[in-house]
């Protein structure tokens, strides 16, 4: 059973009292390394698993035995990610929001930063509301390298109008953010994950009148929840799309709803009624049904 445990490096988190803080910290004290983490209490090294207190309370364990070495504190939540080397990683957001831009990013992450990403809440993407998005994306930026590429919705219609279809406005931002980042970084043969939206012939074809069409892709739907650094570059994404929606709205003195729900189509009538379709035109991606029922539909 224990063998089971020591195959596969994995990362669980704990949220631990006081008392039993107190106790790793007497339990492990000739295991405690030398740290100068602000966010770090104490350090501790095993033989294949490091475990870090962190000021908060939070335990990550790390390494081979951290299913088995954990399970002896607490119930904690168990992210085994896919991987935790080096790796490039991108993902897209608002291309399911009527209004609003679309913003694709591409992130590095290294197996330095597991630990760190996890004691963030990255691991925990995909339940990550909007206000968490703002709290932890500017610490993603300022420590992450990454690259990032938004598509106003002007620049969208224009793109559309000219026969692109979305799929390929995607493909063709991924490409690029990848390219600048693998540039940047000097980093031309690390694993490379695209949270996956097509096929990759698709992805390929949509792209090929590209220049500098990149490489040594690994395409995997729900790459979000594997791989840190397409976890990392949905927040930046979301992030600069909330941004971007913020600023929006304040130009024209109203919150623009997210989606293309019911709520969507009201907000467009009334941006109608007060400003006129150019003005919809401006905020809104104008191939998507809402348009119609925007305009034709009581
Ligand atoms: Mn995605």
């Amino acid at each position: 059973m224990k063998v089971d445990f020591m195959e596969k490096n994995t990362t669980v988190s704990l949220s631990l009292d006081d008392e039993k803080i107190t106790k790793m910290k007497e339990f492990y004290k000739e295991n405690i390394y030398p740290n100068n983490n602000e966010y770090v209490s104490t350090l501790i090294k095993l033989d294949n698993l490091t475990i870090t207190i962190y000021t908060s309370n939070k335990v990550v364990f790390q390494g081979k035995e951290a299913e088995y070495e954990s399970s002896l504190w607490g119930e904690g939540k168990s992210q085994i990610w896919k991987t935790e080397k080096d790796h490039i990683g991108s993902d897209e957001v608002g291309t399911g929001d009527y209004f609003g831009p679309m913003c694709v990013c591409a992130s590095f992450v290294t197996d330095k930063d597991i630990a760190w990403l996890n004691e963030l809440g990255v691991n925990d993407s995909k339940t990550l509301t909007d206000d968490k998005i703002i709290k932890i994306a500017p610490h993603l930026i300022k420590r992450i390298p990454y690259s990032q590429m938004s598509v106003d919705p002007v620049k969208y219609n224009t793109l559309i109008e000219s026969g692109y279809n979305q799929g390929k406005i995607k493909a063709m931002l991924h490409n690029q953010v990848i390219h600048n980042l693998r540039e940047k970084m000097s980093k031309n043969n690390v694993l490379t994950v695209i949270d996956q939206f097509v096929t990759e012939g698709k992805y390929y074809e949509y792209i090929r009148y590209t220049k500098n069409i990149e490489k040594n892709i690994t395409f995997e739907t729900k790459a979000d929840s594997k791989y840190p650094a397409v976890a990392v570059s949905s927040i930046i994404a979301r992030y600069s799309f909330l941004v971007k929606m913020a600023t929006m709205s304040k130009a024209i003195g109203k919150v623009i709803p997210k989606g293309a729900g019911d709520q969507v189509d009201k907000f467009g009538k009334e941006i109608v009624n007060v400003h006129g379709e150019e003005k919809l035109k401006e905020l809104a991606k104008w191939h998507f049904a809402n348009t119609k029922k925007i305009l034709y539909e009581n």
